[in-house]
C-alpha cells in the first residue's frame, strides 16, 4: 500500500480563516475507548464556540467511520467545514492521537511511509520460491512457484552426467521462470533468502535492471516464514538507516561546495515554501513550537499573536509539520532518522531540485 498519494493530498488542505477545523486521529487497534472519550471532551472545552461547533460535527463523521472499520487501527481525517474526509487502515501498531489543527496532522503518516518502504522478498532454493510483497511491513500479496524435475523429465536411463546436465537446465529454467513473474510486477527494492548458494546463483541470472534493486540477501530456512520475514524486516531498516546516512552526508557535501543543499530551520523552510526540496531530512521526534497564518501561508517559530503580513489571527503549530505539509505539496521525498550529525546541523536539512 502506498500512502502517498494521501498524503499528498491531505498536504494541501489549510483552513484560510486559521481556525482549528481539521481533526485528524491516529488510533491503534480502537482498544482504548477512553482515550478518545477523554481527547474528545479536552479539545471541544479549549476551542472557541465556532470552532467546537464544527468539531464536535467533525467527530461524529469520525465516529461513524470508526464504527464501521472497529478493532482496526486507523487513521482518519476530517474536517466538517472543509468537507473532508478520508481514512485508512493500518496492518501495524502506531500511537494514539488526536489533534485539532489548522490542516490534516499528516507527520505519523509520512513516518510510517518512510519507515515501511514496500519491498519484494524472494525466498528460493533450487526448485522452490517464494515470491512476497511487502507492504508497511506485512506481506500484502505471496506467490509460490516450484519445477519438479521428475515430472518434466520422466525419461528414465540416463547417465550421471547427462541427468547433472538436465538438472542443471531445469533449475535455469525454474529461475528464469521466477524472474518472469518478478519482472511482472512494479518493485524498487528486493531481498533475497534461502538456504546455501542458489540465491548467489539466481541474483546472476538476474537481469541487470533487478539486480540493481537487490538491497540485501541472507541465509534462511526456507520454512520458517516468520524467521524470514523478520529477518527481511530488519535488513530493510539497516537498509533505511544507510539511506538516511548517506543523505546527511550528501547535503554536508553539498553545502561545503555551495551546491544544492540547505540545513536548520530558517534556510529548509525558505525553500521548502519556494518548492525547491527534492528531498527533507528530519530528525525523528524533533518538533518546534511556533505559528502559522494559514491566510498568508507565513510561519513563524516563537509565538506571534497577530501576522504581520495580513493582521489577521495566527495559530500555534509545529514548525516542523509545517514544512513537512509545503515539501509534501511540492512532491518532495521525506526522509526521517534518528542522527548524531543532523542534530548537530540544526535538525532538519535538504536537498534542492534548484537553486
Ligand atoms: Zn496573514
Amino acid at each position: 500500500m502506498d500512502l502517498e498519494p494521501l498524503i499528498r493530498e491531505l498536504s494541501n488542505y489549510y483552513d484560510k480563516d486559521s481556525q482549528n477545523t481539521f481533526v485528524s486521529v491516529y488510533f491503534n487497534k480502537q482498544d482504548d475507548a477512553k482515550f478518545l472519550e477523554k481527547r474528545e471532551s479536552t479539545c471541544s472545552s479549549l476551542l472557541s464556540k465556532e470552532e467546537a461547533d464544527f468539531f464536535n460535527q467533525t467527530m461524529e463523521i469520525i465516529n461513524e467511520v470508526l464504527k464501521k472499520e472497529k478493532g482496526k487501527t486507523i487513521a482518519v481525517f476530517a474536517s466538517s467545514k472543509h468537507d473532508l474526509l478520508r481514512s485508512v487502515t493500518l496492518p501495524l501498531s502506531l500511537h494514539n492521537s488526536l489533534v485539532v489543527d489548522t490542516s490534516p496532522y499528516i507527520r505519523p503518516l509520512a513516518r510510517i511511509q518512510d519507515e515501511y518502504e514496500d519491498y519484494t522478498l524472494i525466498v528460493l532454493d533450487s526448485h522452490q520460491a517464494r515470491i512476497y510483497t511487502i507492504s508497511l511491513g506485512s506481506i500484502e500479496h505471496e506467490k509460490r512457484l516450484s519445477e519438479d524435475i521428475m515430472n518434466k523429465h520422466k525419461k528414465g536411463g540416463w547417465s550421471q552426467q547427462r541427468f547433472a546436465r538436465l538438472r542443471k537446465g531445469a533449475i535455469q529454467d525454474f529461475y528464469k521462470e521466477v524472474i518472469e513473474h518478478i519482472d511482472t510486477h512494479e518493485t524498487e527494492q528486493i531481498v533475497l533468502a534461502g538456504p546455501g548458494t542458489a540465491k548467489q546463483h539466481f541474483s546472476e541470472q538476474l537481469p541487470k535492471h533487478l539486480q540493481e534493486k537487490i538491497i540485501a540477501s541472507f541465509d534462511v530456512d526456507i520454512d520458517d516464514e516468520e524467521q524470514v520475514l523478520s529477518s527481511s524486516l530488519s535488513k530493510m531498516k539497516d537498509y533505511e538507516q544507510q539511506e538516511a546516512d548517506d543523505l546527511v552526508q550528501r547535503i554536508k557535501a553539498e553545502v561545503l561546495t555551495d551546491g544544492l543543499g540547505v540545513y536548520g530551520l530558517e534556510e529548509t523552510l525558505a525553500a521548502a515554501q519556494q518548492g525547491k526540496i527534492d528531498v527533507l531530512v528530519i530528525e525523528k521526534d524533533y518538533k518546534l513550537k511556533g505559528c502559522v497564518c494559514e491566510h498568508c501561508q507565513l510561519i513563524k517559530s516563537g509565538p506571534i499573536k497577530d501576522c504581520p503580513i495580513c493582521g489577521g489571527p495566527t495559530s500555534e503549530a509545529d514548525v516542523i509539520e509545517e514544512i513537512i505539509e509545503f515539501a509534501e505539496r511540492t512532491g518532495a521525498t521525506i526522509e526521517f532518522t534518528k542522527h548524531d550529525e543532523l542534530h548537530n546541523l540544526g535538525h532538519i536539512g535538504a536537498l534542492l531540485r534548484f537553486k
